[in-house]
């Protein structure tokens, strides 16, 4: 048994602060929290009196298994799916110290890397968040979440190009297939891509009739769908079809937002890692074709983030890591505050909010008794300066402690 004292307390469920409680664990979850004083017998205590301490982060939308970061996705083929996956190791591991207990993980180039790596971590053989994943893309051909780039008459192995789909029925065995493998949601592309070769972010890809086979074909497994969708008829299509959260919505328009409240889609805006495009850009690291889907676009998808909060759309945390280096997930908050986010707000986004996007409220996102033990600390208040999150100083998943608050500078 662990017993945590809280200074502070960030109650997500309720957009409240609460001041010095204890928290106690056992077996992994939390067993109960209140305002007593006198600790259990018999419990290890951690003591983060000077600290605020909130549900572990989660984040919505991540790449972790596609190995080191890297700017051009073509490099995927110099490299084996088994050296991929062990690359994928460290990024799981600077993802759960940054504090990011949780992820939903939405797609990989090489098909079912996030899979392993996802069950890897749950056997305790590597160090990570808990990994909800997607298994493949679901992609038109020569689509946002096709390996594209290369000569038309090269062959590409089956795992660079399994979720390939041309049909309602083609997507359906698609989910079929990844329902089979072991995925716990769907991820599709409704529109082109930023960072994909050939690609074009302000096309429509999947038609509304081929996402609604992907839709109702993944309701028949208990799975929920992920939809990319950069434009605003990609956006449009995939909301219609009732998918549970829209991937970056950069051109959202006004009807799509108005749309997007009615059926309670979520929104998974990554509005930070235009920071990361544009300084890969100028390492010159960053492929000229992806910078010219991206040109007008950056400041466009933090102004529509904005016009979205304020319309009340529902919003999740997610940061398409991997765009940016693993670890530094955390320096989304201040732009989600910056464009218009109360930090409460950005910080449920990452919590409550999240755990309802997934589908699983009943354990993540925020610290209550029958949840998991998922928790971190910061020191300083994230609701006066939402960026102390960038530096989380102790990170439990599931009762065990992966980072601990080193020693006061001197
Ligand atoms: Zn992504």
């Amino acid at each position: 048994m662990i017993a945590i004292k809280a200074g502070k307390l960030i109650d997500t469920d309720n957009g409240a602060v609460l001041n010095n409680q204890l928290i106690v664990i056992r077996d992994g979850k939390i067993e109960s929290i209140s305002k007593r004083l006198e600790l259990p017998a018999g419990a290890s205590v951690i003591d983060l009196s000077n600290m605020t301490v909130l549900p572990g982060l989660i984040d919505c939308h991540t790449h972790l298994a596609d190995g080191v970061h890297d700017t051009d996705p073509t490099n995927q083929l110099k490299k084996s799916a088994s050296q991929v996956a062990l690359e994928s190791v460290p990024n799981a591991r600077a993802t759960l110290e940054s504090g990011f207990t949780t992820v939903r993980d939405v797609g990989v180039y090489r098909a079912l890397n996030d899979v392993a790596l996802r069950d890897a971590i749950a056997r305790g053989y590597i160090v990570g968040p808990r990994m909800y994943v997607a298994g493949a893309y679901i992609t038109i051909t020569g689509g946002a979440g096709a390996m594209t780039g290369f000569a038309p008459d090269v062959q590409l192995p089956l795992d660079l190009h399994y979720g390939e789909a041309n049909s309602p029925w083609e997507v359906r065995k698609k989910v079929r297939q990844l329902a089979h493998d072991g995925a716990d949601h769907i991820k599709v592309l409704a529109s082109g891509a930023v960072l994909t070769h050939g690609s074009n972010p302000k096309s429509q890809e999947f038609t509304l009739e081929e996402l609604q086979a992907a839709v109702d074909e993944a309701t028949h497994f208990g799975l929920r769908v992920a939809a990319h969708a950069h434009s605003a008829q990609g956006i449009k299509n995939a909301i219609l079809a009732g998918v549970a959260s829209v991937e970056h919505a950069t051109m959202i328009d006004d009807e799509d937002i108005a749309l997007a409240k009615q059926h309670g889609t979520y929104l998974d805006m990554d509005i930070y890692d235009e920071e990361c495009i544009r300084e890969e850009g100028k390492k010159g690291n960053m492929p000229a074709d992806f910078l010219r889907h991206d040109f007008d676009l950056g400041q466009l998808h933090r102004e529509n983030f904005r016009k979205a909060v304020r319309a009340g759309v529902k919003m999740a945390f997610g940061t398409d890591a991997g765009v940016c280096n693993y670890g530094t997930s955390g320096k989304q908050f201040a732009f989600m505050v910056k464009y218009g986010m109360t930090p409460m707000q950005a910080i449920q986004a990452a919590t409550s909010s999240a755990a309802d996007l997934l589908g699983h409220s009943d354990l993540l996102g925020s610290i209550k008794p029958g949840k998991y033990a998922d928790i971190v600390a910061v020191t300083g208040d994230p609701l006066e300066d939402v960026s102390v999150l960038e530096n989380v100083q102790f990170v439990m998943k599931e009762g065990k402690v992966y980072k601990m608050p080193g020693p006061p500078a001197h």
